[in-house]
């Protein structure tokens, strides 16, 4: 993904911002392109998605035809909208803290009575330096504590009410922006001034470009607090299954039941949630930690991007309860199994393929695969596996397929009223999309002829005859 990004031309408008840092190598005008597009809509988009349902029912074009009618104006829906409060920046303050408290002051005890939980201190994957970061691995603890707490204050304490989040929903946007912001801004000015391993950090010349992608590959603060596993993980994804049930304790309120469609949503999602705190471990050498830099895109990303877009199904039916048929609730269930079996199944396929060096079984079989060569930024010659059996012999990326298929269960739970709903499979496809033809030109570039020869024993990246 690196080659991707550099591009053997200067043009003109990438050496309009290019700073001269000393390390520069050259972006290519898309991808600078995309990053100023995103920096700048990014947020906005964000807060047109949550805005809509404070104001318009969740009608996406109801706000466009309002503009363009002249019935309403950017000033008039920007005044609609709630501020900063004060109250919620305290509950963000304790949210956070209580998450930093959890990551960094409670080792990990549940993998000692949890039977294949790997918790606790872990290594990471080799980084580009050749450094070999250890984690503590605390997170399933952590989701675990944080949620018997909430369902205690539900049941017996009442400190606060369950629909908390939901009543402050715009007032935490702000929020959690102003924490996205610095946490990015703080990894920036870092790399620069204080790097923790100065050999894994990456400059690509273009100030912009830095800032989005990130130039410290795993910044850190001391021995244990590392911004990747924590932003990652918590608080975003920590307060995922919370943001859900706070959706549904206000459908309580408002309407005095809670829908079959909030119920999957939440279960569904909490199903994914878990599942990852679960394999937290495993996630250590997925993409976003063995490839890509800490930045906006990560940062920002995780405290604002996924705890408001990975949610909008919940938020959708708090102000469209829909109520669905048997057939339709028993389809969008089923869909969301089984990709959620694909997705864990192709995952766990190549973990064990990879951990076992392929003595293993795989559908009842030994693993098939292509020998592959590459050489590592020190030159040295180093030999890699691809596996051609079981869900990798039938597609180059089936773990996609089978998120995107929970994706669509979550958007398909919520009728067909709205489009609103849908946003979620339409980013996830574009983020999973693009992420293959990354990792796959990152691959190619890795394996040279080897990876040639895996495209053409498995020539279909996520739908066998289709794409
Ligand atoms: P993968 O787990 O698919 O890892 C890709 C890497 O696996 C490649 O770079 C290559 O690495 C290796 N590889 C590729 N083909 C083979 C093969 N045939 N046999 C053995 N190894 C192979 O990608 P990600 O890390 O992106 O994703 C992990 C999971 O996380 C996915 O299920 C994805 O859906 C999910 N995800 C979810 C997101 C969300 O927002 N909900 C965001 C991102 C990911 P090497 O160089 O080691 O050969």
């Amino acid at each position: 993904s690196q080659a991707s990004r550099r591009s053997t031309h200067c043009l003109s408008i990438i050496c309009l911002f290019q700073l001269s840092l000393g390390y520069g190598s050259e972006v290519d005008w898309f991808s600078l392109s995309a990053v100023i597009l995103l920096l700048c809509t990014a947020p906005f988009l964000v807060f047109f998605f949550v805005m809509v349902c404070d104001q318009y029912q969740c009608s996406v074009s109801q706000p466009l035809v309002e503009l363009y009618s002249g019935e309403a104006t950017l000033r008039s829906i920007w005044d609609k909208a709630p501020s900063f409060t004060w109250t919620a920046a305290q509950i963000y303050t304790v949210w956070v803290s209580f998450q930093l408290v959890l990551y960094m002051c409670v080792p990990d005890v549940t993998h000692k009575f949890l039977p294949g939980y790997a918790g606790g201190v872990q290594d990471g994957a080799r980084t580009p330096a050749g450094l070999i970061n250890k984690y503590e691995i605390n997170g399933l603890q952590s989701w675990l504590i944080t949620h018997a707490l909430w369902y205690a204050n539900a049941q017996y304490f009442h400190w606060f009410s369950p629909t908390i989040i939901f009543d402050n929903w715009i007032p935490l946007l702000w929020c959690t922006n102003i924490l996205g912001y610095a946490v990015s801004t703080f990894a920036f000015v870092k790399a620069y001034l204080f790097p923790t391993n100065a050999e894994d950090c990456k400059f690509t010349g273009n100030v912009f470009y830095n800032y989005m992608m990130g130039i410290e590959f795993n910044p850190r603060i001391g021995k244990w607090f590392d911004f990747k596993l924590f932003f990652n993980g918590r608080p975003g994804i920590v307060a995922w299954t919370l943001i859900n049930l706070s959706y549904a304790a206000k459908q309580q309120e408002l309407y005095g039941y809670v829908t079959n469609s909030m119920i999957l949503v939440n279960v569904l999602q909490a199903i994914y949630v878990l599942d990852f705190f679960w394999n937290e471990a495993w996630y250590l050498k997925t993409i976003d930690i063995c490839h890509d830099h800490f930045g906006w895109y990560l940062g920002w990303g995780d405290c604002v991007w996924l705890p408001f877009l990975y949610t909008l199904q919940g938020l959708y039916l708090v102000y469209n309860p829909v109520q669905l048929s048997t057939a339709h609730a028993a389809a969008v269930l089923l869909l969301g199994l089984v990709g959620y079996y694909v997705f864990r199944s192709t995952n766990h396929q190549k973990d064990l393929f990879r951990r076992t060096e392929g003595k293993c079984s795989v559908w009842g079989k030994k693993p098939t695969f292509i020998e592959c060569a590459y050489r590592s930024g020190d030159g040295g010659l180093h030999h890699s596996k691809l596996m051609t059996s079981g869900f990798w012999g039938v597609a180059r990326h089936l773990n996609y397929t089978g998120d995107l298929m929970g994706s669509l269960a979550y958007c398909a739970a919520c009728g067909f009223g709205h489009i609103h709903p849908y946003f979620y499979i339409v980013y996830m496809t574009i983020l999973l999309v693009h992420r293959c033809v990354r990792d796959e030109h990152r691959c190619s570039s890795k394996y040279g002829k080897d990876w040639k020869r895996y495209t053409d024993a498995v020539p279909y990246r996520l739908l066998p005859g289709i794409f």
